[in-house]
């Protein structure tokens, strides 16, 4: 059944005002939700209204504690509407149920974190170096644009609208195209928590016209954008412009580690974790595994018979491993990067191919796949393919290994697999990358700083600091004495 979607805009609920468009089941392909695209004007329309009513009495004049107060009722209806918002995001993207009833569970906790930052942050009486007080305070940025991508629409949406609304701001979110289901869903909850009008508002369309839009407006004073590293790029050099803050959290082809000494078993759930959770769809897959070479082919073969368990599937079903991709066109890149693997002289040691029969001849399947036999080198390992394929990699000398997983453009997340604490430590402080998880893969706290170096990104999102990132900071300086000034008339 397709469903018509209207979105708060400028504190209305209304259609925006572009083109009628659909949404589809990547299951099967079938139309599920019918919307209209938000226009320049309507860009304008929503962040004027956010401009207004930020500097109303009733956002403006909430102390901390207030605005900790909405966090927290936010946090509550998102939890009593779970189930229902884990099945719209099913519906939006294809995920598995199981992940995204996680991702759901996830934003309220990101909104019960910022709500306790935003009650309990200090302002500081800074060391004075004369007869004076210094003071330094935070005040909000004011009007906030979101980007967020397809791959897990609720959390990258509750990672920026809940700092964003604890330090006071307004914010225009422009959700993927494909799914804009969940940023509507968390405008409408935020409105009945209690945010006042205009303050949230989402606009969905088409990144180079919504979202370049809201990125060149005068009055959004920051743009936090979770998407692809050449979109990041282009709105840097237009933030540039306006000497406007960015946070951009961007692609990634991140290296996991398997050290000769690694629990294998425990090593092989955690890899194809890694990659294939999400269907691989996840700016932190797992996509490179460099293994040790004395234990490559005890790994490879523990690998193939634990790939050959996962259950790809109907995303409905509790027992799914491995969903569909998130449409026919993303599961034809994902295709072309393993004919690419091949090309470039890579063995397809499972997958390779779409599954065949019944629903999966309808939705945008595509088996998960392992690789061997290229060098790091090879195109298909150095570019994200943002779908379930892993490239499997010998490696022996420590040095030549951190070399390897150094050269690539992206610097995201990576993995090590050992039993060393030492060699941990080591290899993991010589990695350039922003996560390094042990003897574990993709798990997450709310209170960890998250983002990337080289082009996975710059600024970090979520950890206390993260409420920072949506203000500016103010000094006070507070003479105590009556002593003249320098140039004061005798
Ligand atoms: P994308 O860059 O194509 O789109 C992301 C968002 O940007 C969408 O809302 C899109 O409409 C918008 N957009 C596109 N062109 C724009 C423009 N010119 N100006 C302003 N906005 C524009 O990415 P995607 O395909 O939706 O998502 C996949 C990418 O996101 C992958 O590269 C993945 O690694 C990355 N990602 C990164 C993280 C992270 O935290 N580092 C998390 C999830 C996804």
């Amino acid at each position: 059944m397709t469903e018509h979607i209207q979105t708060l805009l400028a504190g209305r609920w209304r259609d925006a005002s572009g083109p009628s468009y659909t949404t589809e089941y990547p299951h099967d392909g079938s139309v599920v939700a019918q919307l209209h695209a938000a226009t320049v004007a309507d860009v304008d329309e929503a962040v004027q209204a956010a401009e207004k009513a930020r500097l109303q009495p009733a956002w403006a004049k909430r102390m901390p504690h207030e605005r900790a107060s909405v966090l927290h009722r936010i946090a509550q209806g998102i939890r009593e509407q779970a189930e229902s918002l884990a099945q719209l995001q099913r519906l939006d993207n294809g995920k598995p149920i199981k992940e995204c009833r996680a991702l759901v569970a996830s934003a309220a906790g990101t909104f019960q974190f910022f709500a306790a930052a935003a009650e309990t942050w200090e302002d500081a009486v800074t060391p004075a170096r004369g007869d004076f007080l210094t003071l330094s305070v935070h005040e909000p940025l004011g009007v906030v644009g979101a980007i967020t991508p397809w791959n897990s629409p609720i959390a990258s949406e509750a990672q920026k609208m809940a700092p964003a609304l604890a330090a006071g701001c307004a914010i225009v979110i422009k959700p993927a195209e494909i799914t804009p289901r969940m940023a509507v869903e968390l405008a409408r909850i935020a409105q009945q928590s209690g945010v006042p009008d205009g303050i949230v508002s989402v606009l969905p369309g088409k990144g180079s016209v919504v979202g370049d839009a809201l990125v060149r407006h005068p009055l959004v004073k920051r743009i936090a954008f979770t998407g692809g590293t050449n979109v990041g790029m282009g709105i840097q050099r237009l933030a540039a412009d306006k000497l406007m803050p960015t946070s951009l959290e961007l692609g990634g082809k991140s290296p996991t580690i398997v050290c000769a000494d690694a629990d294998l078993d425990h090593a092989v759930a955690g890899v194809i974790y890694g990659i294939f959770s999400s269907s691989g769809e996840s700016c932190i897959a797992g996509s490179r595994a460099f293994v040790h070479a004395s234990v490559y082919e005890a790994f490879k073969s523990r690998l193939l018979a634990a790939v050959k368990g996962l259950r790809v599937a109907d995303p409905a079903l509790e027992t799914t491993h491995m969903g569909p991709l998130v449409n026919r066109g993303h599961r034809d890149s994902v295709e072309r990067y393993v004919q690419l693997g091949r090309d470039e002289g890579g063995r397809v040691l499972c997958g390779g191919a779409r599954p065949q029969g019944g629903y999966y001849d309808q939705g945008s399947y595509y088996q998960p796949t392992v690789i061997e036999g290229l060098p790091n080198t090879a195109r298909m390992c150095r570019e994200e393919i943002f779908g379930p394929v892993l490239a499997l990699l010998p490696w022996s000398d420590e040095a030549d290994l951190i070399s390897q997983c150094n050269d690539n453009d992206y610097g995201l997340a990576s993995g090590i697999w050992t039993r060393d604490y030492k060699a941990a430590w080591r290899i993991g402080r010589a990695l350039q990358t922003g996560t390094v998880w042990v003897n574990t893969y993709k798990l997450f706290s709310v209170s960890t700083p998250f983002g990337g170096v080289k082009l996975s990104g710059t600024g970090r999102e979520k950890g206390r600091q993260g409420i920072l990132e949506y203000t500016t900071q103010k000094s006070f300086y507070w003479g105590m004495n009556d002593a003249p000034m320098p140039w004061a008339l005798s």
